[in-house]
């Protein structure tokens, strides 16, 4: 493969061979690399990393597309939003997803007169189906709100008491604690 051709082909780590359709449906069975999952999750609002994950999917024809189906599991770690503790997060997410060609798209957003991007549908183009995205966004919608360790949480007070043990204080701030807030007041 020339320079080129990886330039402007996304390699993608789920790839749909679309030629290997015309035989029958396609499985794609393999697990989700944890530094790329990791890295599609660093705009998360909260600390999460990627553990272990796994896609079990089928690609088939149907109607002129391609409809892509199965589940996606993954064992996370989320940052707990009160103690900040290694919070587990697994998931199981069912995928049942239509595709279609990317000249269908544009006949069908023409007559809307919207671009392909703008229409509410997934399509493809050419002879790979990289479904990167599709993974990545259906593991995103599925993330907890707000995560929480359980119900033994101990809690953003605990958690301070603990960090006071472990770090010295900032010499400099030394001199703010000597200083009377209560008698200033009176003043
Ligand atoms: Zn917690």
């Amino acid at each position: 493969m020339t320079l080129r051709n990886k330039m402007t082909v996304p390699e993608g780590h789920f790839v749909v061979d679309v030629t290997l359709l015309r035989s029958g449906p396609v499985r794609i069975e393999t697990d989700i690399p944890v530094d790329w999952l990791t890295q599609e999750l660093s705009f998360c609002e909260y600390g999460i990393r990627s553990d272990h994950g796994r896609v079990t999917l089928v690609a088939e024809p149907c109607s002129g597309g391609v409809l892509v189906r199965g589940d996606i599991t993954t064992q996370l770690v989320a940052q707990c939003g009160i103690c900040l503790g290694d919070t587990p997060v697994a998931q199981k997410i069912n995928v049942s997803t239509y595709l279609f060609p990317k000249v269908a798209a544009a006949a069908e957003a023409e007559e809307a007169e919207l671009t392909p991007d703008e229409l509410d549908k997934e399509w493809y183009e050419g002879d790979r189906i990289v479904l990167d995205d599709l993974v990545r966004d259906h593991v995103m919608l599925e993330l907890p709100m707000n995560p929480r360790c359980g119900d033994d949480c101990p809690g953003l007070a605990a958690f301070e008491e603990a960090a006071k043990f472990k770090t010295d204080p900032d010499p400099r701030l030394a001199r703010l604690a000597t200083i009377d807030l209560a008698a200033k007041k009176e003043n």
